[in-house]
């Protein structure tokens, strides 16, 4: 049994960020950043287990999780036990303000929770927008502040903010679900398929009927994601005075 940690955004910001590229070297000067800030309260009495089975869960989603390279404290690492670490996407960390330099071997000691769980939060972000932009390699770093406590930041390449903010809210879904024996499933990547689609259009109009037909869905099944990806705040409604057939029509939203 796993608690469900709370997690809040506090903070979206997106553009290059100097001190980015200073706290991991993988993140180039100019490169476009999904920048958050986070709180999470988690009163989870062994953070150490929940995080293996957090990990396990989005493991199972995606198996691209297996191929994340992780810098930083070997506390932090994430993905260990799934197999060796291989060239692909490259989850990043540098030690940045707050975050414990340990080395020992396991995790199963005194550890940031919250730390833990924002480092976890970036790196199903990088997943997630690695499966809709194809990037080979997508690099970021997590950080805790020293106040308040419980605040984190998270700095993650990303060349369109409106798959940053997707990813983003995806990520703490996926996270807080998998604590929460609601895992990542068919509704998850069903709106990953549909970004993935979108994002090489950015200014075509998306339907239940084009949705369905594309990926040979059921028109319900397509309804239901374009209308998630809508409360997501990726697609936003057309509307318009011609359209009076009463079929939701969408397009990926202005950032
Ligand atoms: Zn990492």
């Amino acid at each position: 049994m796993t608690l469900r940690p709370e997690v809040q955004v506090v903070q979206i910001d997106y553009g290059p960020l100097e001190l980015a590229a200073s706290l991991n070297r993988a993140i180039a000067r100019d490169s476009p950043l999904l920048k958050v800030s986070l709180d999470i309260h988690w009163d989870e009495p062994d953070p150490a287990s929940a995080l293996d089975r957090i990990e396990m869960t989005l493991a199972a989603f995606s198996p691209s999780f297996r191929e994340h390279q992780c810098r930083g404290p070997f506390a932090y690492h994430v993905f260990r036990k799934q197999g060796p670490p291989s060239h692909g996407v490259a989850g990043d960390d540098a030690g940045a303000e707050g975050s414990p330099a340990q080395t020992a071997k396991s995790r199963a000691q005194p550890l940031d929770a919250g730390l833990a769980l924002a480092h976890l939060i970036e790196h199903a972000v990088i997943d997630f927008e690695s499966a809709i932009t194809h990037a080979a390699r997508i690099s970021g770093v997590t950080g805790a502040r020293r106040r308040p406590a419980g605040r984190f930041d998270l700095m993650i390449e990303c060349p369109d903010p409106a798959v940053g903010r997707l990813c983003l809210a995806l990520a703490v879904l996926s996270l807080t679900g998998a604590s929460d024996a609601r895992p990542p499933g068919r509704r998850e990547h069903d709106l990953l398929a549909i970004a993935r689609l979108a994002y090489p259009h950015p200014g075509r109009v998306w339907t239940p009927h084009g949705v369905a037909r594309a990926f040979a869905w059921p028109m319900a099944r397509a309804d239901a994601a374009l209308s998630s990806l809508r409360q997501l705040g990726y697609l936003a409604p057309l509307v318009d005075t011609v359209n009076i057939s009463g079929v939701p029509r969408y397009m990926v939203a202005p950032a």
